[in-house]
């Protein structure tokens, strides 16, 4: 089976390629404005790269330099983190109110049972820890990797830590010695410090990248609006 000769100049494709318009020069990557944006760490301007991220020294959000042009840039690390934290909201507040609702006068364990109640802490707390708070782990993970340990690094460790011995503390109690145990019999845990931890983080995230963008809002408004409308 032989391919038929293919009529270049009928169609609109060919003809853009071999006519006069093919000495244009294709659309590549510099044709988008943002392509050019570099992305830089406040902390560490000799952090430059093209695209998005988290700084490999102290792992802030990268931000995109030069002066503000005017139109406020899309920022789909803002949008991930806002997902990530209302998510973890909802899960870590039913946590919370299993884990400190015995100390402010509401017996819900005793409702629900302390080993179901431990279980369901357990199943509630480890999405806050490894969705919401990937964000994080993945930053600390990149600290220690590259041993410019930060904040991220803190993080990681202390969630996963709390994480870890509560996981431990409900799947085997058995490997805990008596003094870990409390009246009821059952190992401490500590899901909701974990939880709170995380949802806490990503609203200072949310809070700074915000911040980042508040300047380019406000330039915007001063190239729609006159000035004496915005003093
Ligand atoms: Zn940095």
């Amino acid at each position: 089976m032989t391919q038929q000769a293919h009529p270049h100049s009928d169609h609109a494709c060919c003809a853009a390629a071999s006519g006069p318009a093919s000495n244009k020069a294709p659309k590549t990557v510099k044709d988008d404005p943002s392509a050019d944006a570099l992305y830089t760490c406040p902390m560490h301007p000799e952090i430059r790269q093209s695209t998005p991220g988290s700084c490999p020294i102290c792992g802030m959000a990268l931000e995109r330099s030069g002066l503000p042009t005017g139109e406020e840039p899309d920022n789909p690390e803002l949008r991930d983190f806002k997902r990530r934290f209302f998510v973890g909201v909802a899960l870590t507040l039913p946590v919370l109110l299993l884990a400190m609702g015995p100390m402010l006068g509401l017996p819900i364990r005793d409702w629900l049972g302390t080993s179901f109640a431990l279980w369901l802490e357990m199943l509630l707390a480890t999405p806050v820890i490894f969705y919401s708070g990937w964000v994080f782990l993945k930053r600390g993970a990149i600290s220690f990797k590259t041993g410019h340990l930060n904040m991220f690094s803190l993080i990681a460790i202390g969630v996963l830590a709390a994480w870890g011995f509560s996981v431990v503390a409900v799947l085997a109690p058995e490997v805990f010695p008596p003094g870990f145990r409390g009246a009821d019999g059952h190992v401490g845990v500590y899901f909701e410090a974990g939880a709170v931890i995380v949802v806490l983080v990503l609203l200072g995230q949310i809070l700074e990248l915000g911040a980042r963008i508040a300047p380019v809002r406000r330039f915007r408004l001063c190239l729609i609006w006159p000035p004496n409308r915005l003093w």
